[in-house]
């Protein structure tokens, strides 16, 4: 068995194009023994993707990514090894799915007061039974006709500072890091390399996160050795993985090609006190 984990995975129960089993097929296809799907504030694939991972030999540890704010800026926080059946964790999760659609509601307001007659119920169609994101509202646009690509969307309306964009719910980083703490789990900053400033960096560390996820496809062997530097300095635990989606718009190739060691993941277990 390979030496390799993926610990950033998406099903269609966030923003994911495929089953949490079909993903964990291709994950043992790519050559992963040990992964994490950390779906956008769900937790809803954890435990079909375990009982396929059981019978296929891949181990799955319980993840999630989370949203938190730094000021005006949307910051991802990837947390593994927690209680999923935590109450205060289940209810946090549902409570942020709600806000979600009400926030996917006020972004269509925003498109049709821009003359763009998208309906909300396409963009829900997109998302299914999974949380509902700005993906989804970029994809139900191409569909529809409105725009001719899936960047096109962010460019032209929701991305940050564009005429039909929405914030998420706040909650603040150390909020986050606590909650997962107090089920048991890790934190990590999600791919650093995408827009986030050493300021912000460091005041995730001073709030207590756990980690910094050091590999992702964003990340040049640079980013990756400089973020490796923070994390022995500071006494981190690194993460990493593919952040695939299924294998669509902005993956990298098929799965199996971002990952950390196993020796890592069991620098978390070991953290936690579970060996
Ligand atoms: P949400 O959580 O609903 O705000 O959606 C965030 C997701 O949208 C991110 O995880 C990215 O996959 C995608 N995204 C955000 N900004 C952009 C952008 N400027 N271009 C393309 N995709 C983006
Ligand atoms: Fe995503
Ligand atoms: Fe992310
Ligand atoms: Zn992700």
């Amino acid at each position: 068995m390979s030496d390799r984990a993926d610990l950033h995975l998406h099903t269609i129960h966030s923003d994911g194009t495929l089953s949490p089993e079909e993903l964990v097929k291709r994950a043992r296809a790519g050559g992963l023994s040990t992964i994490s799907v950390t779906d956008h504030d769900s937790v809803g694939a954890i435990e079909q993707a375990r009982a396929v991972g059981e019978q296929l030999g891949v181990e799955v540890i319980t993840g999630v990514e989370l949203s938190v704010s730094v000021g005006e800026q949307d910051v991802h926080v990837l947390a593994y090894f927690f209680d999923h059946t935590n109450s205060t964790v289940q209810d946090h999760l549902e409570f942020y799915r709600f806000e979600r659609v009400k926030r996917a509601e006020r972004i269509v307001g925003k498109l049709n007061d821009l003359k763009v007659p998208l309906t909300i119920d396409a963009v829900l169609e997109k998302a299914g039974n999974g949380s509902v994101g700005r993906p989804h509202i970029a994809n139900a646009l191409v569909d529809e006709g409105f725009i001719s690509s899936y960047n096109e969307a962010f460019l032209k309306y929701i991305g940050q500072g564009k005429p039909a964009f929405e914030r998420k719910m706040r909650v603040s980083p150390r909020a986050a890091i606590d909650m997962i703490s107090e089920a048991g789990g890790l934190t990590f900053l999600a791919h650093p390399g995408v827009n986030i400033s050493e300021e912000v960096l460091m005041g995730l560390i001073k709030d207590g996160i756990d980690g910094i996820e050091v590999v992702h496809p964003s990340h040049s062997p640079e980013r990756i050795a400089f973020y490796r530097g923070i994390v022995s300095e500071y006494f981190l635990l690194a993460s990493g993985g593919s952040d695939y989606h299924g294998g669509g718009r902005n993956d990298n190739g098929s799965l199996g090609k971002y990952f950390i060691s196993n020796q890592e993941v069991e620098m978390m277990r070991r953290r936690l006190d579970l060996v």
